[in-house]
Formats: C-alpha cells, structure tokens, sequence
C-alpha cells in the first residue's frame, strides 16, 4: 500500500515525501480514506502509531477545498490534552501543510496569551490547542468557534483523565451542529464511549491496535526489587546495557525530580519533566532529551502524555502506574512506528497489587523476575500500596480551582488529574469493566 492510493492531492503526497515516509501506518490506512469521505470516526490509536498524519493529512485536503475570502475563520479545531502534544500536532499540520495555503495556530495555557491573540486576529484556518486556554481567550472575544467544520479530539481518554469533561461540553457547546468530527483514543472505557456517542455522528470504528492492549513489538519485562533499592538497579541496567536514550516514569513529580537528581549524580544526563515545570523548562527537556544531550528523561504520566520521540528504544516504570491505562500509554512510547522497544518495570512489594491490575486490564499475566544481587528482603515489612500520600497532596492541591476564571476544570493546565487511587481504594479506572478487554 502506497499514499498514493489513499486518494491524496499532490501537495500533501509532496509534503509526505519531504518527511521522508513512503507507506503509510496501519491507522492511515485505514482512517485517510474514511476521513475523506466525510464520515466521523472513532479511532483506537495509540500515539506511535502515526495517528496525527491520520487525522492532519485528510483535514487539510478537506479544508484545502476551500477559497479564502478575506479573514479566514477558524474551520478546523483539534483539542489536545497537553501543550506538548498541542505543539507537536501543529508542527505536523506546518509539516503537512506546507505546500498548501493553509494557516494553523496553537494555543495553551501556561504562556502569555498576547502573541496568541494577534495571530488569532488575522485570522487561522486550524486552531490547535488545550482546552482550558481555548475557552479563556473565546470568553475573551480573542476568538469564535462559529465557523468550525472539522473538529478532533485527540488523546481523548486522556483528556477525561484530566478533569476536561466539563470543558469539553462546553467547547461543543460553542460549535456548529454541522461538522465532521474525529475522535482519537488509546483505550476505550464507557466514559469515552458515552463522549463518543455524546459528539460523534454515525461514525466508522477503526483500530490500529486492538483496544486496551500493549504495543506487539514491546518486549515487556518487570523485575521485583525493593523500593530503596530501584534507583541503584536503574543505574546499573542504564549503565551496563550502555542505553543512550531512556525514559523513566515515577508516580510523583517530587519522585521525578529526586530520581532525576540522583542519576546526575552518578553522572549519567537527565532531565525531570513534570506538570510543576514551565512551559520553556520542559520544552528545553524534551528537545536535550530528543538531540541525545540527555541520556534519561524522567517523566510523571501527564508530562509524558503523547511525547512524540521516535524510535524510543527503552522506557522504564520506575514505579507502576496506580491507574492500569497509564501503563499502556507508557510503554506506548517505546516500539513506535514500527520499531522494535523494550519496556521494564521495577516492581516493589508494595506495588503488586498495581500489576495485578495491569495484567487484569491487559488480560495476560507479566513474568516477574528478579536481578541477581537486588533480590527483595523476603522478611522486609510490606505497607500499602502507594497510591501514595503524595501523589494524593500533589493531585489534590493542582485540583484546587486557580481563579474564578471562565475555565473551571480541575487542576491547572497539564497537572489536574482525579485523585489517585489504588485498587483497593475504589480507583474505578483500575477495575477494568467488561467491555474492556
Ligand atoms: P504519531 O503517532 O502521530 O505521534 O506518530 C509517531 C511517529 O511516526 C512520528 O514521529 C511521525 O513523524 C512518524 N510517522 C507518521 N507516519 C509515518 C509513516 N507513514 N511512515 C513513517 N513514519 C511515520
């Protein structure tokens, strides 16, 4: 299968071929023709999988269709969880596009709206951006949403995660009843279905991985070790596997910046990268991380959300996630188009209730090893598991509302998730439901 036949205009397949691709993913197969035809769709991808080509590469033939009088409106919105991911899908729409007369803009919270707003004033064809700014700028007058025709939801299970719902409503509330909409997903609980069916209209399913379950080509290993004892077992596999490129998740930004302390002491170049961090800090992060100046980055689950860095080769859980989901979409960034990845979990005592839910959402068991001279004190005493007071103070305190502002999720931007809550806590995301496979 070649781009040629997913019936795209040449300055797209010139734009393609400039990247430097010559087959397109299983999803743009599959979603590219669909789009084109004007249908919603309701996609299972993963970032990785070449999701945003999938989505970007149709909307610009479609809204390239198009003459420009005057002031162009804002015709195509995608809404994204994140400021990075926000930056990096309108990267790929300036890369797409490029080409074309077309004109995208991103926006997100965290940065001075002023350059926003002028850029706004002249008027963009596709608007990218966080939920919470969008509406702080359209309640502003910076902006109107009446003309949108294209809208997309992308990473939109995380997007509830965050505490969006409320925002989402909202932002469809500003739209006009007549428009295609394409929502993107990694995994599909009842809250997306319930989202999708809310937004969406006939739309066609398609799946570039089948729902909730991991990467093919990631080898999956966990090693059960002590908790004081993760840090000096990370050290040595970076060490002694000689990984050049390797990104750490913790549970806590406070984790993250103490992980990423201890391994710039033992010399080997990290970075922490959390909700905590500006806007620059973490942009300057990602991009040391990406040119191969920092060897590890350490990441919390929202910082790391939808990081587009290709060909990672290994991504370790430092700690398990204590919400199951977070644990495909980590080790979703290794194994990327195609490649082949390694993800390793370290697993204390306290933190095997947590896999046990993994496997449960994941319906296979994982092989918990052991590495020789970290093997766990069998006589140590085991607490509860870590849905841990500080992920619960970090969470609790990024939900308090920030001002009476017009946008009033939970939790600022890029740091509000629900509480945390192991499986013994009610957590109702690590309690996978039946339709989750
Ligand atoms: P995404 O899932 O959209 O984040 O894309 C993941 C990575 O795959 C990005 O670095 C893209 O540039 C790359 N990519 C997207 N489509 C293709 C393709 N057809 N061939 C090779 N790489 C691709």
């Amino acid at each position: 299968m070649s781009f040629d036949s997913l019936g795209l205009s040449d300055a797209l397949l010139k734009a393609i071929s400039t990247k430097g691709y010559t087959t397109p993913t299983p999803i743009q197969i599959k979603a590219i023709p669909v789009i084109l035809d004007k249908r919603d769709i309701l996609a299972s991808a993963q970032t990785g999988t070449g999701k945003t080509a999938g989505f970007t590469l149709p909307m610009l033939q479609l809204l390239g269709e198009w003459k420009h009088p005057g002031k162009r409106p804002i015709r195509a919105l995608v809404l994204t969880p994140t400021r990075e991911l926000a930056a990096q899908v309108q990267e790929s729409v300036e890369d797409y596009g490029k080409y074309m007369n077309m004109d995208s803009l991103v926006i997100f919270g965290g940065v001075n709206q002023n350059p926003q707003v002028t850029k706004l004033r002249r008027g963009v064809d596709i608007l990218v951006a966080t939920p919470g700014r969008l509406l702080d700028l359209e309640s502003q007058g910076a902006l109107s949403l009446s003309k949108v025709e294209f809208l997309v939801l992308d990473e939109a299970d995380r997007m509830l995660d965050m505490g969006f719902a409320r925002d989402i409503k909202r932002v469809m509330a500003l739209l006009p009843p007549k428009r295609q909409n394409l929502l993107f997903s990694a995994t599909f609980s009842n809250e997306i279905k319930k989202l999708a069916s809310n937004i969406l209209s006939n739309p066609i399913s398609v799946a570039a991985t089948p729902e909730n379950t991991t990467a093919e080509r990631v080898a999956q290993k966990a090693f059960h070790v002590d908790k004081g004892k993760k840090t000096a077992l990370l050290i040595k596999l970076i060490s002694e596997g000689k990984w050049s490129q390797v990104l750490v998740f913790t549970r806590t930004k406070h984790g993250a910046n103490k992980l990423s302390q201890s391994l710039d002491k033992t010399k080997i170049s990290s970075a922490a990268i959390h909700g905590n961090k500006s806007q620059s800090a973490r942009t300057k992060a990602l991009s040391g991380f990406k040119e191969g100046n920092i060897r590890v980055l350490v990441a919390t689950d929202i910082a790391a959300r939808g990081l587009d860095i290709p060909l990672l080769p290994h991504v370790v859980n430092f700690e398990l996630p204590n919400v199951a989901e977070d644990y495909v979409h980590r080790i979703g960034r290794t194994g990327r188009a195609g490649a082949e990845g390694e993800a390793l979990s370290l697993v204390c005592s306290e933190e095997l209730e947590y896999l046990r839910g993994i496997e449960k959402l994941l319906g296979e068991k994982m092989k918990l090893g052991v590495y020789e001279g970290f093997e766990p004190d069998p006589n140590a005493p085991v607490g509860p598991p870590p849905a841990s007071q500080q992920a619960r103070r970090e969470n609790q305190a990024s939900r308090k509302p920030k001002s009476n502002g017009p946008s009033r999720r939970p939790g600022g931007q890029g740091s509000g998730r629900r509480p945390a809550g192991g499986p013994s806590s009610g957590n109702r995301r690590s309690k996978p439901s039946g339709n989750q496979r």
